[in-house]
């Protein structure tokens, strides 16, 4: 794999980099969110270079649009506001000091020529969700996207469980890199693996309950398996415990999981009308001493219904434990870490044995052994 860290500024001076980023962020979460935090400092990376920037991401879950629409409207007609990347024009010129065009349509020869024109800056591209090429990781799309630029970036871990035409495709037709967030995350991950991560200590809660059960097989080797949220509702519930009216999944096959020496469930939990929503002072106290006591640890999803402040007790504990943790610790879920962005003081969020990982179903799969397209395209010679 080929990393862009590794590029002097004579490589990337003049060059058109088209840089795949994960913009896809609440937009009242823009201004603290790590994630647009790295894409920013990516990007200045390669402006500070020399470099003209492409950025293209997606945000939302559009509806693809139909093919006129992708050439002869100007602008793109039915996009909310929920989906377009229109906002970080004024996100990244203001952090950037750059001049940024957007491109509310999709005609790839229309953008290029526009991207000639500047011998710099950055040119933002709407959400690539709005083709339909994108998620059939099309070759027609990612040799139009490739035809953008001269190297491609991948910096989006986690998109990086998709593949996606921006993402795995395009890397057939392009030089191609990881770019320094992916980077960072591919060396925490890889710390996760090594003899010295042990003890390893899993956390896992939330409410994507059937994307993330079947993780905790993969930990059978794991000191402890700490589990909050559904997940540890579910368990109550395959073990014959009364949960009420909680959220859980029903129609899961977990008997291998309920006898796992290895895997908690809480002590100690919130009852509110009829719901458990959130692990109990005990199991916080519990689950904080385990953290402290491990070499590493990797959470992903809350320990309980973290919207309402009644409810956060738990996940908050854990972050104060982890904090205090000697151990190196990875926390990712787009809940999770817009949560703890939201609740640590900012000499937490440059604490050096924390790693906020931006990826959630990308974590997980990468956690579970699986091949990640967006990963195996990078190392493809
Ligand atoms: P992440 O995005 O971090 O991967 P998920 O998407 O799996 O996490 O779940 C996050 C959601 O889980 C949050 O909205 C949180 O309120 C919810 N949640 C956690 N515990 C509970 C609970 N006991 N009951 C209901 N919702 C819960
Ligand atoms: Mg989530």
């Amino acid at each position: 794999m080929k990393f862009l860290s590794s590029l002097s500024k004579k490589q990337l001076a003049g060059k058109t980099v088209l840089v795949r980023l994960d913009l896809n962020v609440e937009a009242s979460d823009i201004a603290h969110s790590i994630r647009i935090q790295r894409a920013i400092e990516t990007i200045q990376f390669l402006c500070s270079r020399g470099a003209r920037v492409v950025v293209a991401s997606h945000r939302g879950r559009p509806q693809p649009l139909a093919e006129a629409m992708t050439n002869d409207q100007f602008p793109i007609p039915k996009i909310s506001k929920g989906e377009t990347l229109r906002m970080f024009k004024n996100v990244f010129q203001k952090a950037l000091k750059e001049k940024v065009t957007f491109f509310d349509y999709f005609d790839f020869k229309k953008i290029k020529e526009e991207i000639a024109q500047d011998s710099n800056g950055i040119f933002l591209l709407e959400n690539i969700r709005l083709l339909s090429g994108e998620e059939q990781n099309s070759k027609t799309l990612a040799k139009q996207l490739a035809s953008l630029a001269d190297m491609y970036v991948n910096d989006a871990f986690a998109v990086s469980h998709r593949a996606h035409a921006s993402v795995a495709a395009i890397t057939r037709y392009i030089p191609s890199y990881a770019g320094i967030e992916l980077e960072q995350e591919l060396v925490a991950f890889k710390r996760a693996k090594q003899k010295t991560a042990d003890p390893l200590v899993l956390v896992l809660g939330g409410a994507k309950i059937s994307d993330k059960i079947g993780v905790i097989r993969s930990f059978a080797h794991a000191e402890a398996v700490l589990t909050g949220g559904g997940i540890a509702n579910t368990l109550f519930a395959a073990q014959g415990e009364y949960i009420g009216k909680s959220l859980y999944e029903k129609n899961v096959s977990l008997d291998d999981i309920t006898r796992m020496k290895n895997v908690l469930l809480p002590l100690d939990v919130v009852w509110h009308e009829g719901k458990i929503l959130d692990i109990g002072r005990g199991t916080a106290r519990e689950y904080g001493d385990v953290i402290q006591a491990a070499r590493m640890v990797i959470w992903n999803g809350p320990m309980g219904l973290t919207e309402q402040k009644k409810f956060r007790i738990g996940t908050r504990a854990l972050w104060r434990a982890a904090c205090a943790s000697k151990a190196f610790v990875i926390i990712g879920g787009g809940e999770t870490t817009s949560f703890i962005e939201s609740i640590a003081s900012a000499p937490q969020l440059r604490l050096k044995h924390i790693f906020l990982s931006i990826g959630g179903g990308a974590m997980l799969d990468y956690l579970s052994g699986k091949k990640l397209p967006g990963i195996e395209a990078l190392e493809r010679k």
